[in-house]
């Protein structure tokens, strides 16, 4: 019985992979490496180059497997490019949701573990920001991810698939030993980006607005270690292979850091300089996002472990240091 990771050549996908694969699982990927990479891909799992809106596609792959579970985090997910682009968004995410629940549904499969979003909360006023508070997405994004819950919801009213949708904050940071990491292309991640202007890769860090109400002026988001999302992702395929009910989790830390204070641990951490200037706001921005990681603690039994931004800024420059072309040239 295998594991099928839907996007397993993607950033967060692949250290699903890695670790689906030390626990020891079968593990299937797919992915279309319009964003992903192969090289990034654990070379014992199985891999099928596609796309989940290829249903002919997805069908072969769940007839030439085994599949007794899906992790889904095959989607498209800049909120800028939502904006402008918000039909993309519908399609590849939506659509391509669809298209995934419609064949687990044909092929009788129960469970699967859904990568979701802090943008389905838009800007809530009260943090930290719990599974109560309410769900408001400013953004084509958010609400296709919202969407893809929703479908979850009905899909398991109507066909009994189980799911868990993880609502990500900022997630960051790459596997201790640095063999996979994060490479994006355009890079837009405020991480990646500060670790490039260390590397003297880019000229300097715009700081995108410092006229928010936070103790800074710059925004504030909840930075989550990679490993330790993907920790969560486990325990939630436990949870559902346990017959327990379909529910959603926040995963993050509790702790917020403002756009400044990433950009004074990346100094500590790399010795370099950084050169900052302030621009304007970046459109679709909260001031702030801090998770409430409780609900996922206390029923999950999950114990994030680099917590400290610290690690997460290390790990991630391990990465970058070892990878300047990111997977190229690897
Ligand atoms: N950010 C920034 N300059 C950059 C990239 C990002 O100031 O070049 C800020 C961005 O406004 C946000 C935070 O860094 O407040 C994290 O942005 P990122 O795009 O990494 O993640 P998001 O919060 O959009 O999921």
């Amino acid at each position: 019985m295998a594991i099928l990771v839907l996007g397993g050549a993607g950033y967060i996908g692949s250290h699903a992979v890695d670790q689906l694969v030390e626990v020891g699982k079968k593990v299937v990927v797919v992915d279309n490496l319009l964003t992903g990479h192969r090289a990034a891909v654990h070379p014992k799992a199985s891999f099928y180059k596609g796309d989940i809106r290829d249903k002919e596609f997805l069908s072969q792959v769940f007839e030439k497997e085994i599949i007794d579970g899906v992790f889904h985090f095959a989607a498209s997910s800049l909120v800028g490019e939502s904006v402008e682009s918000p039909l993309k968004y519908f399609n590849n995410n939506i659509y391509g949701t669809q298209v995934v629940l419609e064949v687990m549904q044909e092929r009788g499969i129960k469970n699967i573990v859904f990568s979701s979003t802090a943008a389905v909360y838009g800007e809530p006023k009260v943090m930290p920001i719990t599974e109560k508070t309410s769900t408001n997405p400013k953004n084509p994004y958010g609400e296709s991810k919202l969407m893809m819950e929703k479908m979850m919801h009905w899909c398991e009213q109507a066909y009994g698939i189980h799911y868990v949708a993880l609502r990500y904050f900022n997630v960051a940071g790459a596997k201790l030993d640095s063999t996979i990491g994060e490479d994006h292309s355009p890079e837009t991640h405020l991480v990646p980006l500060i670790l490039q202007t260390a590397l003297g890769q880019r000229k300097e860090i715009v700081v995108f607005g410092e006229d928010y109400e936070t103790p800074d002026g710059s925004c504030v988001r909840d930075y989550v270690h990679v490993v330790d999302l993907i920790q969560a992702h486990l325990l939630a395929l436990e949870y559902l292979e346990q017959g327990n009910e379909s529910t959603v989790f926040n995963l993050g830390s509790n702790q917020g850091f403002s756009v400044k204070e990433m950009v004074t641990a990346a100094r500590k951490i790399t010795g370099k300089e950084i050169p900052t200037r302030v621009g304007p706001r970046r459109a679709g921005d909260p001031s702030m996002l801090v998770a409430s990681p409780d609900k996922a603690c206390q029923i999950l039994g999950w114990k994030p472990r680099y917590t400290d931004v610290e690690t997460i800024m290390t790990t991630a420059w391990n990465w970058h240091q070892t990878h300047l072309d990111g997977y190229e040239n690897k």
